[in-house]
């Protein structure tokens, strides 16, 4: 189509420049949607933005130029949204990352991302957790650098997800129990000074665990589609929660929305460091079943390693099976708590709830649906989460979301 055939334009200058501007627009969501998978083919990406086909095409080969996508030069055989031939779209795999960061009881981890949610390379770092933050995070920034050397990709900024809520604006790590660091530790500053000190550019951002990992599943994994997205999951300690409502997190007023964990599941129940009891944070951990399993947890793998390895190797063993069932009970009462408040299209369950799920998914459904009003009619699908290492996946979200608001932005 031709420029003139806008009704918008009033001339041959403006014609251009409407059409430049509208192209620059529309950078953003054409990565976004190159970036989660929704355009897979140019034609895709020309009727998702609502562009003409040049907009769309111009759009494509800037996002090229880049280095953030790659275009298939010829149409392939592969149906564009008409049935017709379209060139192929996908994120350019030798292009920028992000530095990921995840930090949990039994140690950290570095990564870098790629576009796509696509982990490049990982460090694993097992050690005892220092009481000082910054030690730890200079671990992990000092692991994730020498990835960086390397593989010699350029670094678009750096993300880190910590098991402990992350209060905003000031980024400060309330609760972090399970790290025996300073409850109210300031993790973002301390990390964007280690980020930086490593001589890594671009912006560093902090949050939640269970917050990135909704995140990622949202944008890559078992929530892509998914309108408000409940996510419900443990770390290798502890129970966390996180809601996505139209592709955003939503954190509350400062950050501390959904501390799902201190949902009360069992009144009788063991004492919990929030003031109350029976909390799905001490139900419904890993550590809670190994005890309900009547296991002794060792020092050689995590605790979450050992709760996986007991329901792979040995659910036939009567203690085992029944620990899994009083679990899952407690566990479905919770959900279906959330399910009366919260009233989701989706749930995805990661770390231990999801292998509760994968062990006896009817169980767990007829107990969600059983208890929650809106349950019984119909119910609400409950997936296990998709990604390997979701929260490094969505603490590396953090750092392409600037890109993503503006790509032209991306580090030359
Ligand atoms: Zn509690």
């Amino acid at each position: 189509m031709s420029g003139k055939a806008d009704p918008r334009a009033a001339g041959e200058g403006t014609t251009s420049r409407t059409r430049l501007d509208r192209g620059r627009a529309a950078l953003g969501p054409a990565l976004e949607l190159v970036h989660t998978g929704r355009a897979p083919t140019r034609a895709v990406l020309t009727a998702e933005l609502g562009v003409t086909r040049a907009t769309a095409g111009a759009v494509a080969a800037e996002l090229e130029a880049l280095g953030l996508i790659r275009v298939d030069a010829r149409p392939g055989a592969a149906a564009g949204s008409q049935g017709r031939p379209s060139h192929r779209l996908a994120v350019a795999e030798d292009g920028p990352v992000a530095l990921a960061a995840q930090i949990h009881a039994d140690g950290f981890r570095a990564a870098l991302v790629g576009l796509g949610g696509r982990i490049v390379a990982t460090a694993p770092g097992c050690e005892v957790v220092d009481a000082d933050p910054a030690k730890v995070l200079g671990s992990v920034v000092e692991a994730g650098a020498e990835l960086l050397r390397q593989t010699g990709r350029r670094c678009v900024g750096a993300g880190l997800a910590v098991p402990s809520a992350v209060a905003e604006p000031e980024g400060l790590a309330l609760n972090p129990l399970h790290l025996a660091w300073p409850a109210g530790a300031p993790v973002r500053e301390i990390f964007a000074q280690q980020v930086r000190a490593a001589g890594i550019e671009g912006p560093a951002f902090a949050a939640n665990d269970v917050n990135l990992a909704a995140l990622a599943e949202h944008r890559h994994g078992a929530g892509r589609g998914a309108r408000d997205l409940l996510c419900v999951a443990t770390g290798h300690r502890g129970v966390g929660g996180a809601l996505v409502l139209d592709g955003r997190l939503h954190t509350g007023s400062s950050g501390l929305a959904l501390e799902v964990g201190h949902l009360a599941v069992n009144p009788e129940g063991r004492p919990c460091h929030c003031g109350s009891r029976g909390c799905l944070d001490v139900e419904t951990d890993p550590l809670a079943f190994l005890t309900a399993a009547r296991r002794e947890p060792g020092p050689e793998v995590s605790l979450l390693q050992q709760s996986y390895d007991l329901i792979r190797e040995h659910y036939t063993d009567p203690a085992v099976r029944t620990a899994t069932e009083t679990l899952i009970d407690r566990l479905g009462l919770g959900l279906a708590g959330l399910v009366n408040i919260l009233n989701p299209d989706r749930i995805v369950l990661g770390g231990l709830h999801r292998a509760l799920l994968d062990a006896d998914p009817e169980r767990l459904r007829a107990v969600v649906a059983g208890r929650s009003l809106w349950g019984q009619s119909g119910g609400v699908p409950i997936l296990p989460c998709g990604l390997d290492h979701n929260s490094l996946v969505g603490a590396a979200e953090l750092a392409w979301q600037p890109v993503l608001d503006d790509p032209l932005g991306v580090p030359a």
